[in-house]
């Protein structure tokens, strides 16, 4: 997994996130799910925090902490819920500042 390398170590929030395992409904729906993570990964493959999210019909408007707005559609089987389930992401968005603590979190998110 990507993302787990992504993780600074040597902070301690991080190793004390580390040892904790969660877990998410996989079948959660998207818009909820997301709302929980405020993770989000773009079709290029960098996962984004998120500053707000909202919901518009069958979509949700996205706004995440690097200023991009990104509208998706709420879908369980959608392209960004497989990656978030999957923990899929190449890289890990410079602009957004996620703590690391946060990527532990998610990283220790086991969707079942
Ligand atoms: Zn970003």
């Amino acid at each position: 997994m990507v993302l787990k390398v992504a993780v600074k170590a040597d902070s301690e929030e991080a190793k004390k996130e580390k040892r904790k395992v969660r877990y998410v409904q996989k079948h959660r729906p998207i818009f909820k799910l997301v709302e929980k993570i405020k993770l989000w990964p773009s079709r290029s493959g960098i996962l984004h925090g998120i500053r707000s999210i909202t919901k518009d019909g069958n979509f949700m408007i996205i706004e995440t902490h690097c200023n991009k707005v990104i509208k998706a559609r709420i879908s369980k089987n959608g392209r960004a819920a497989r990656w978030l389930r999957n923990k899929w992401a190449e890289r890990i968005c410079k602009s957004c500042r996620i703590p690391s603590w946060k990527i532990s979190k998610f990283a220790n998110t086991l969707f079942k």
